[in-house]
């Protein structure tokens, strides 16, 4: 074979090599009873016309590449936002480590999370058992300050209570009494991961300040509380900060993970970095008001602030892009009574500088987008004010709520106007209408890569280049440390379209003599 020690080649070489040609070759011609090319040709050409998207629409039962998470991975990244906190997961080995490896994938970080391994037995007489021994191993073993514990399938399907099988832990002696254990069920068969991440902050919420009202004044601490929801951009969390801070604002960021998935190279392993402490937690119904970040999908934990906190939460949106900035900034000036300062007010017209710079290559572009709600939601916004078009936006996730706000921001766009919205459909899905319908571009994450070269298969007219915007994003390195909220957050994202509707230009007009009369220096 021609891997050799003296010139160790990666995959994408070696398997050119003919040696490993002939052998694939050999064992399609074995093994694999394949069709053969036309046929092969025929039926892809087939998943790609207009017919095979009315067939694929139609699909019911079944499920392909569904562009979501399930509950469990969102309250995992909730539990990480808390200082010195382990996650817990009561339930089967197999999916906690799915988590951690998409973390793992995507923030390119070690990721501490525990199952309590839940197996056969477990299953027909309960997970009682494996909590007990589960909660007192990851006490001895991993010494946290808190413990935050949410579910799988398998302990949903059996019915298991947190509550009761946390409590008798305590009474029985295998966790102390006062170790913090805040806890919500996270069924993977309702929701996604944006749901999970909601139940694990209201669980939270609950567990530190339900009995603990008596002594709490809204407004007496002074502050603001910012809820970030399912937030995969560290810079987010960063830029939230600043923004606050240069703002003079008095405030809590509610979970934030930004430290333990982003931590230094230098000799020494942190289990917990960072991480909002539990006292700011139980101060947190004393501020002034609660404001949600991803309200779309931020359902339970809405409720419990209003209801038991007794907080007025705005109706803001996701704070992405020109417009949604200035709201969310305008309305923490309201409730502070602090000015916007010069600082942030020179960062907009940066923004608003780069936008103009921009415009004549963006304005006109089509998108097709996919994603979660909220982030969907603040992307067709920032694409309408740079003047884009979006044919299709599709969010597993969303719901009737979400549509119908969708749809109304859509209709405020010309370019949007004739958008298409797709609720509850998936991937394989996404592909139909990419290949019906073509958009210059697609917006979303790794997956749609497979995307991009079926489309690439049919013939390089036929392609849609993929831009990596949202989560999980495991091809690309370190995008996860940028920002996409905030005026910095519509700069990287408008340096991203941009440079990537350039970059195809160049692709596009790259042959010698032919078609370089678009290969320009200076655009
Ligand atoms: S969907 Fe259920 S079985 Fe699958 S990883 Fe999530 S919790 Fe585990």
């Amino acid at each position: 074979m021609s891997q050799s020690v003296e010139d160790i080649k990666a995959g994408f070489p070696l398997f050119g090599d003919k040696d490993y040609q002939d052998m694939m070759a050999r064992k399609r011609e074995m093994f694999e009873e394949g069709h053969d090319a036309e046929k092969v040709k025929e039926v892809f050409e087939w998943t790609t016309s207009e017919e095979y998207k009315e067939l694929n629409f139609a699909r019911k039962t079944l499920t392909i590449n569904p562009a979501k998470a399930c509950q469990p991975l969102g309250s995992v990244l909730c539990a990480l936002g808390f200082e010195n906190t382990l996650p817990y997961v009561h339930g089967s080995q197999g999916c906690v480590a799915y988590f951690r490896s998409y973390f793992n994938r995507h923030f390119k970080e070690p990721v501490a999370c525990v199952s309590d391994s839940m197996t056969e037995d477990a299953a027909v007489f309960g997970g009682q058992k494996n909590m007990f021994d589960g909660l007192q191993n990851a006490l001895a073993l991993y010494k946290p300050d808190a413990i935050m514990v949410s579910t799988t399938c398998m302990a949903e399907v059996i019915g298991d209570d947190l509550n009761a099988f946390i409590g008798n832990a305590k009474k029985e002696g295998y966790i102390p009494e006062d170790l913090p254990t805040p806890f919500a069920h996270t069924p993977s068969f309702v929701g996604s991961h944006v749901t999970g991440w909601d139940n694990m902050f209201e669980g939270a919420a609950r567990y530190f300040t339900i009995k603990e009202m008596e002594d709490k004044e809204v407004g007496s601490n002074g502050k603001i509380n910012l809820v970030p929801g399912f937030e995969t951009y560290l810079g987010n969390y960063r830029v939230m900060h600043r923004m606050m801070q240069e703002m003079g604002v008095d405030y809590s960021l509610l979970c934030d993970p930004s430290e333990v998935l982003d931590t230094p190279a230098d000799g020494e392993y942190r289990m917990y970095a960072g991480g909002t402490s539990i006292a700011e937690m139980k101060d947190a119904p004393n501020a002034k008001t609660t404001i949600l970040l991803q309200p779309d999908q931020l359902v339970k934990t809405k409720k419990f602030v209003e209801g038991t906190w007794k907080h007025e939460v705005p109706a803001t949106s996701i704070p992405m892009g020109l417009d949604w900035t200035d709201e969310f900034l305008m309305k923490v000036s309201e409730i502070s009574g602090k000015e916007i300062p010069e600082s942030l007010a020179k960062e907009r017209g940066r923004l608003v500088d780069m936008m103009t710079d921009s415009h004549t290559w963006l304005h006109g572009v089509s998108f097709s987008i996919y994603g979660d709600p909220d982030y969907l939601l603040g992307l067709t916004k920032f694409l309408q004010e740079l003047g884009c078009e979006v044919k299709h936006i599709l969010a597993n996730n969303g719901n009737k709520r979400w549509r119908k706000k969708m749809e109304k921001l859509i209709a405020e766009g010309p370019g949007t106007a004739n958008a298409e919205i797709h609720v509850g459909k998936d991937l394989w899905h996404f592909r139909s209408l990419v290949f019906t319908n073509k958009p210059d571009f697609m917006i979303g994450n790794s997956y749609a890569k497979f995307i991009q070269r079926d489309t690439k298969a049919k013939g390089d007219e036929f392609e849609v280049p993929l831009i990596r915007l949202g989560f999980p994003i495991f091809d690309r390195h370190h995008l996860h440390r940028n920002t996409t909220l905030g005026y910095e957050g519509g700069m990287y994202m408008l340096t991203t379209l941009v440079n990537t509707v350039l970059e195809k230009l160049d692709d596009d007009t790259r042959q010698m003599g032919k078609t370089d009369y678009g290969h320009d220096l200076v655009r």
